[in-house]
């Protein structure tokens, strides 16, 4: 999480890293700050707060050379004097990550009396860069990150160098070349500026200058660095102007349905895939948040396209607790950014143990893309609001193309039917504030579904109570009798969902056992005669464009993505950068 950024240019270096940082701002909100060097002397501003708090105090910034910084806290409040950067002596630094023996090395370095302004982990860093320079940059960088333990990725700044130095162990950095220098967390903080990128390879640092960059690995030794263009995907999508990213990612769908169908069509891999699916022991499906809750539909779909046992598992849990794998066995580690900790760490256990790694993301040069033994894109495009929308639907369409060995062509061409229909909803689903009103008036919200809803259920509560903060909870229709029901009263919103016949009288029991209770009632459906026999009897019903029962998840959650934008929006709060959250959760 976090996000980090240097330049080495020819000027201007706090107006440049500012929007650079405006860009990287999902992966952590909770304070920002830039450092510039000129004429051997460091210049800071930081603040808590988003990024947009610099925008007046970097304009006295002088320099051509800088680093900036934008906070998901792990260790100390969001003030302003934890906000990064953390400056010693001729040095400033800015962290991503967590340094696990950070209270050692403060102790020891307050022992030879250090004075130490902050609660952060971090501020060791600068200490030791201080400690243990003399007179050469990259040996104080490589003795200072021998001393770090866990993961991190820092950007530093020295007054004696006309430039800034960048090293990394486990977290992202990307190096981009144009007419000045960068590096960032993340290429997309770098579209429209460098030309070219390369990333930095795990242990290696990097001296960025103005004129160049020099890559070192862990010795000093010189490593030659590969950079390719910035695809047009990284350089960010135009149009569809819309007032969040959440709500244009939304309508983004049915753009990543059809287009990471078309990818796993043409990758030409998919028969050595089937077969070693059809002919594996166990599939083990890992992933934390939203991506858990997408292999919770994958597991449904694998498990009825191939005999043996197939089961999702929570990343967190996976790695402390790993399912007894053999060479047989198929992990698909699923991770919108593919730096997610728990899931590498999840896959990098199963692959020890034997298992064959399939990487299931939206980022094609990731750390998990490193790790495995094959790489599937969802082919979504950089999704910035920290609620995953559209990845998750890209997804589901990657698990469709792995569940249909016979007849991928096929179920593509019935997947992009569907997309027009998701479009269209994305576009004109009006009736999603009509439930975002029930549930933001509502003390708690629960999403109901039976068969393939459940999952659906279980991913709507989850958007919903990111962005607007609503207690919610998702489970299956047939569960509420054996507890949640117990909750249901007036103030209570259940949204049902109901989007296969051969289940709806299920669904419809539900329902009834919530109005007996005066409970309130939305009914989210794509049947027509469900929608007909209930919208006089329950608070609202949204009938959906139709779709056949198995590829119905497309539009139901498309629908309930809607209602928890809807829902945020009422409740006042910026669907993009929930509190507490955010993207890319490169910490454990
Ligand atoms: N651990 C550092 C802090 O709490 C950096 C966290 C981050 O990656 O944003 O300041």
């Amino acid at each position: 999480m976090c996000g980090i950024v240097g330049y080495a240019g020819r000027g201007g270096a706090a107006g440049e890293i500012f929007e650079c940082l405006k860009k990287l701002e999902y992966r952590g909100y909770d304070s920002a700050g830039i450092s510039t060097a000129d004429r051997g002397e460091i210049f800071t501003f930081k603040r808590s707060g988003r990024v947009q708090c610099l925008s007046e105090g970097i304009k006295s910034l002088p320099g051509s050379v800088g680093i900036g910084h934008t906070r998901w806290a792990t260790h100390g409040a969001a003030t302003d004097a934890n906000a990064h950067p953390h400056v010693s002596g001729a040095f400033s630094v800015v962290h991503n990550g967590m340094i696990e023996n950070y209270a050692e090395l403060k102790s020891e370095l307050a022992a030879s009396g250090r004075k130490f302004l902050s609660q952060t982990d971090s501020e060791v860093i600068a200490h030791l860069l201080d400690y243990y320079y003399d007179g050469d940059l990259a040996d104080a960088v490589r003795l200072t990150c021998a001393r770090l333990k866990g993961c991190w990725a820092i950007a530093v700044l020295c007054t004696h160098f006309d430039g800034f130095a960048v090293a990394c162990r486990g977290m992202p950095v990307i190096l981009g070349r144009g007419d000045a220098n960068y590096a960032a967390s993340d290429v997309n903080a770098l579209a429209g500026r460098a030309r070219e990128r390369c990333i930095l390879g795990d242990g290696c640092m990097a001296l960025v200058t103005p004129r160049g960059i020099q890559v070192l690995d862990g010795a000093l030794a010189p490593v030659k660095p590969v950079f390719g263009a910035l695809g047009a995907e990284e350089e960010g999508e135009s149009g569809q102007d819309c007032a969040h990213y959440m709500l244009r990612e939304i309508r983004c769908n049915a753009r990543t349905m059809r287009r990471t169908c078309a990818a796993f069509l043409s990758s030409g891999g998919g028969a050595e895939l089937y077969s070693r699916l059809a002919s594996a022991d166990m599939i083990v499906l890992v992933g934390c948040g939203t991506a858990y809750n997408a292999a919770l539909a994958g597991a449904r779909l694998l498990g009825g396209a191939y005999d043996c046992p197939v089961t999702a598992r929570l990343a967190g849990e996976a790695r402390c607790d790993p399912p007894r794998v053999t060479r047989r066995s198929v992990c698909i580690a699923v991770s919108q950014s593919g730096e997610t900790a728990d899931t590498i760490a999840a896959a990098g256990i199963l692959r020890a143990a034997g298992a064959y790694v399939i990487a299931m993301t939206n980022v094609g040069y990731s750390a998990i893309t490193r790790l495995a033994d094959r790489v599937l894109p969802v082919c979504a495009g950089p999704e910035i609001c920290v609620a995953a929308t559209k990845s998750y639907i890209g997804q589901l369409a990657c698990f469709h193309m792995l569940a249909s060995p016979s007849c991928a062509a096929l179920r593509s061409k019935c997947i992009c039917a569907v997309a027009d229909d998701v479009e269209k909803l994305a576009f004109d689903g009006e009736y999603a504030l009509v439930i975002a009103r029930l549930c933001v008036n509502s003390r708690a919200v629960f999403f109901l579904g039976r068969g393939a809803d459940v999952e659906v259920a279980v991913e709507g509560s989850l958007k919903l109570k990111e962005v607007s903060y609503v207690f919610s909870d998702g489970l299956s229709a047939a569960e509420l009798k054996h507890g949640t029901l117990a909750l249901v009263d007036e103030g209570v919103l259940s949204v049902v969902l109901v989007t296969d016949a051969a289940l709806a009288d299920k669904c419809k029991n539900a329902v009834e056992q919530v109005l007996s209770r005066r409970g309130r009632v939305a009914v989210v459906t794509t049947l027509a005669d469900v929608h007909a026999e209930l919208c006089g009897r329950v608070d609202a019903s949204w009938l959906l464009p139709a779709a056949p029962a198995h590829l119905a998840h497309f539009v139901a959650a498309t629908a309930l993505q809607l209602i928890a934008y809807r829902a945020a929006l009422l409740a006042g709060h910026d669907p993009d950068k929930p509190r507490n959250l955010a993207k890319s959760v490169t910490v454990e």
